[in-house]
């Protein structure tokens, strides 16, 4: 082990176990990148065991809005944790699961009325996929079994749902023959500020008149690729898709895992463009970052279909299907975004980052500087040195995770103008001081 490896140990939390027997996100056993250890987080802050408090920058992947430690989610999962934390769903039900499914059918886009709780983002694509194909057969169409979508995307790292990200990116050479084949379109290039470019839509239409009756659906992000590059484009483009999937018996599936209860600036990416999706999966911020859940939604017309074809039934039932806990933290976060500070919160956060960090577009090594929401993105001209530039970060007092050339953050909801300018500048600031 070089020295550049070497970690730091604490009396508390065991690093060097960490090190040796535990993987993290994307990581090698050989030689992993170091990791801070935490003990505590409140509000925006994680403190670490070495004593710094960080102001968070990255919503720990886009799912703390209301802060971590957040009193009315804490009450809610102790008074849930207190009657019962699980129980199977299958052939039982609980007032958790059923509150959840009425805020979700309220406050998703008009029509999305059936929903499916699943334990990650991941799971809730497969289900995803599944209710997409169970839907055409129930229709009597047995070869629609492929699915469209565009690159650059991400909807997670499961088989079916990785074989839908951006092949270049998910690394899909790595598992020749295990994964299905899809069809992958040019990702639009009208971003939401512009005039929008009719031929963005060209590669979908050209893709669909020739394997449309191989199409089960297309899958996207709707208005903001995340995990797969941090792109922006139009509402229009969402809107034209939808209009071209109608017309061929597509369905759309939009995947909100990222973008959905408010950050793009409104409550879900698809109101940009005023479409309802056959399929919306949601997670992240579902319990505002508490715990894991998911949820895939779907419109009566889809549920019939799925019921008619052979099995009746859709097929799929996690052992912690509708986790009470995870329902009671889910509600909690609901009931918050429903009291509907989150709109002023996510513009406030946009003017602050459209102000300073476009303060970054002056350095020589960044290429563009884009914000959406409360999203921002710095996008480098080279792939920053992840464990370097983390280092600068914490030095510096603030969370932030770069991947490859895309340095971005996407605070919580609740961080204050002051936070919020301490954390931009400081990041302005590692980025100018950084070296090539
Ligand atoms: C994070 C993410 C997923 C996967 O969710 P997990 O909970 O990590 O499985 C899927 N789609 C999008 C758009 C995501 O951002």
């Amino acid at each position: 082990m070089n020295d550049k490896n070497a970690h730091p140990t604490t009396n508390g939390i065991d690093l060097e176990f960490d090190r040796d027997h535990l993987w993290h996100p994307y990581t090698s056993m050989k030689a992993p990148l170091p990791v801070y250890p935490v003990v505590n987080a409140d509000g925006v802050y994680i403190e670490l065991e070495t004593g710094e408090r960080l102001i968070d920058g990255m919503s720990s992947w886009w799912s703390v809005i209301h802060g971590y430690n957040n009193p009315s989610i804490n009450d809610a999962i102790q008074q849930q944790l207190s009657q019962m934390s699980h129980v199977m769903f299958g052939g039982l039900t609980h007032r958790p699961a059923v509150e959840l499914a009425k805020k979700l059918v309220d406050m998703t886009p008009k029509g999305l009325d059936k929903v499916f709780l699943a334990d990650s983002g991941s799971v809730s694509v497969e289900v995803a996929l599944k209710m997409a194909i169970q839907y055409q057969l129930g229709k009597g169409y047995k070869n629609r079994n492929k699915f469209i979508t565009l690159k650059h995307g991400y909807h997670g790292d499961t088989f079916g749902a990785m074989a839908v990200c951006d092949p270049k990116n998910s690394m899909h050479s790595l598992y020749d023959g295990m994964l299905p084949q899809n069809i992958f379109v040019d990702a639009p290039t009208s971003k939401p500020d512009q005039q929008f470019d009719p031929s963005d839509l060209e590669p979908l239409k050209q893709a669909i008149e020739l394997q449309g009756s191989e199409i089960a659906a297309l899958i996207l992000e709707p208005i903001v690729q995340g995990a797969g590059g941090m792109r922006f484009y139009h509402s229009e483009f969402l809107a034209g898709a939808k209009a071209i999937c109608d017309a061929s018996g597509i369905l759309l599936i939009a995947d909100e895992i990222a973008t959905g209860f408010g950050r793009t600036g409104k409550l879900f990416a698809c109101e940009h463009a005023n479409i309802t999706p056959d399929i919306m999966c949601l997670g992240k911020a579902l319990t505002g970052g508490y715990m894991t859940l998911a949820a895939t939604l779907c419109t009566d017309k889809v549920a019939q279909g799925i019921s008619d074809c052979d099995a009746g039934v859709l097929m799929h039932g996690p052992t912690f299907m509708g986790n009470p806990l995870a329902c009671a933290a889910a509600n909690a976060s609901l009931a918050l975004l429903q009291k509907g500070e989150w709109l002023q919160q996510v513009t406030q956060i946009e003017k602050l980052m459209k102000r300073e960090l476009a303060k970054a577009a002056d350095l020589n090594s960044v290429q563009e500087v884009r914000v959406l929401g409360a999203i921002g993105v710095i996008e480098m001209k080279k792939a920053v040195d992840v464990g370097e530039i983390q280092k600068a970060f914490v030095k510096n007092g603030i969370w932030v995770r770069p991947f490859g050339k895309l340095v971005y953050i996407m605070p919580q909801y609740i961080i204050t103008e002051e936070q919020l300018q301490f954390l931009c500048t400081k990041l302005i600031q590692v980025l100018s001081e950084q070296k090539g």
